[in-house]
């Protein structure tokens, strides 16, 4: 009995290593205002659940960015042809499906005390879904906040999910959109596919997957040019009380903006510890279903290093630039900036910045507390608390104190 066994084993051993992790061909934000169900339509799409941190479950609210990668298929057999599945196995015909694309999910928090994570995130997002919910007015305060922050962004593939559809009569259900489409356009997005949907139920969830499809497109990324990565995480991916000669390098995660990254690589990251940039090898190289030979711009990955991992424990390593050495430029504590207002339809008019007040930078994936030293017709000058790494016409969003929390009020490009 044991021979059958052995001969079927090491064949199906064979067969579980030809395939290879495969990583995401871009971002796709899940944002909107708290409650809204994001989180829920996240597990819907990708059977992940992204709050994994235990203050976030007590709270039930993202408080990091949460992230999750799903393979889109289409049965060519159920609805004409255009069934849009999450599962490689048609759950109607049982039939094998046609796989589309691997995409990875950024689930940005919508909790208004945590809109600096949200803009964080929004530097990785290449297209996003904006979730409101039919059951309230349109729009909530983040939903107006996280779609600036998308157009600061530069992010113009958007799909709307009305959410929480099995709560409304479908004439709340018919005024709800209207006043979805009245603000999407007042924003200039326009066009915009709104999927009525029921995150909890599963309910349109093929036509969602469907419309992600069709609306938000892999972008062209020039793979040629030298790497440039945003970190938005850092691990220590070590047991606590591990052995010394067992002890595995820090890893750092995030998405690459142009290029490639391979082991045995050396990159640079900076502004680095206190400041200073660092310089390190590659020791790995993954993505969310396995390690990979080689990562490029798109969707999330991970890189093993040789740096001490007390470094990047904790997303210590959050909102530092991964490039190749010589390649990035120089850390600056001082910006030069052009200053737009964001139009804001909901809640009170923010007030204009003024000179000597403290502003929140978001630079790419890193947060800075900056003063304005200098304001006059809309150029001003910041002197940072922290080092950044720009590049010029880069646009950065400005938040400032409101009442008791910071609010997105304008955007800066940098001269
Ligand atoms: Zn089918």
């Amino acid at each position: 009995m044991s021979e059958k066994k052995e001969t079927k084993a090491p064949k199906k051993a064979k067969k579980e290593k030809k395939v290879e992790a495969t990583q995401a061909e871009l971002n796709i934000g899940m944002i909107g205002h708290v409650d809204h169900g994001k989180t829920s339509l996240t597990q819907t799409l990708t059977g992940k659940w992204t709050d994994t941190h235990s203050e976030e479950l007590k709270r039930g609210i993202s408080i990091r960015l949460g992230y999750a990668d799903i393979t889109f298929y289409k049965c060519a057999k159920c609805n004409e042809g255009t069934f849009y599945i999450n599962k490689e196995i048609c759950p109607i015909c049982g039939k094998k499906a046609k796989k589309l694309r691997t995409v990875s999910f950024v689930d940005a928090p919508g909790h208004e005390t945590l809109m600096a994570t949200m803009l964080s995130g929004a530097a990785l997002m290449h297209g996003a879904v904006l979730v409101i919910a039919a059951n309230e007015k349109c729009p909530q305060p983040q939903t107006e906040e996280h779609l600036t922050a998308l157009k600061i962004a530069g992010v113009k593939n958007l799909v709307v999910a009305q959410n929480k559809i099995d709560l409304v009569d479908k004439e709340e259900a018919l005024k709800s959109m209207k006043a979805i489409n009245d603000f999407l356009e007042k924003n200039r997005y326009k066009d915009v596919p709104i999927i009525p949907v029921a995150a909890h139920f599963g309910t349109n969830i093929d036509l969602l997957i469907e419309t992600i499809e069709k609306s938000i497109p892999t972008p062209k990324f020039d793979l040629k040019k030298p790497l440039l990565m945003h970190c938005a995480r850092s691990f220590d991916i070590n047991k606590p009380g591990e052995k010394l000669e067992k002890l595995k390098g820090g890893v750092l995660g995030g998405s690459i903006l142009q290029g490639k990254v391979k082991e045995g690589d050396n990159i640079l990251i900076s502004p680095g510890p206190n400041g200073k940039p660092i310089e390190t090898t590659v020791v790995s190289v993954s993505c969310a279903s396995g390690p990979i030979k080689e990562a490029h711009a798109g969707g999330l990955i991970a890189i093993g290093t040789l740096l001490d991992p007390v470094i990047t424990q904790n997303d210590k390593m959050r909102g530092q630039v991964i490039g190749l050495p010589g390649k990035v430029s120089k850390p600056v504590t001082r910006l030069d900036l052009k200053v737009e207002q964001v139009e804001r339809a909901v809640g009170t008019k923010s007030a204009n910045i003024k000179t000597n007040e403290t502003i929140v930078l978001t630079v790419g994936t890193m947060p800075a507390v900056g003063t304005v030293t200098k304001y006059a017709n809309n150029s001003m000058t910041v002197a940072l608390n922290n080092s950044v790494v720009v590049e010029k016409g880069q646009k950065i969003a400005l938040s400032k104190r409101e009442a008791t929390r910071w609010r997105l009020v304008a955007f800066g490009i940098v001269q």
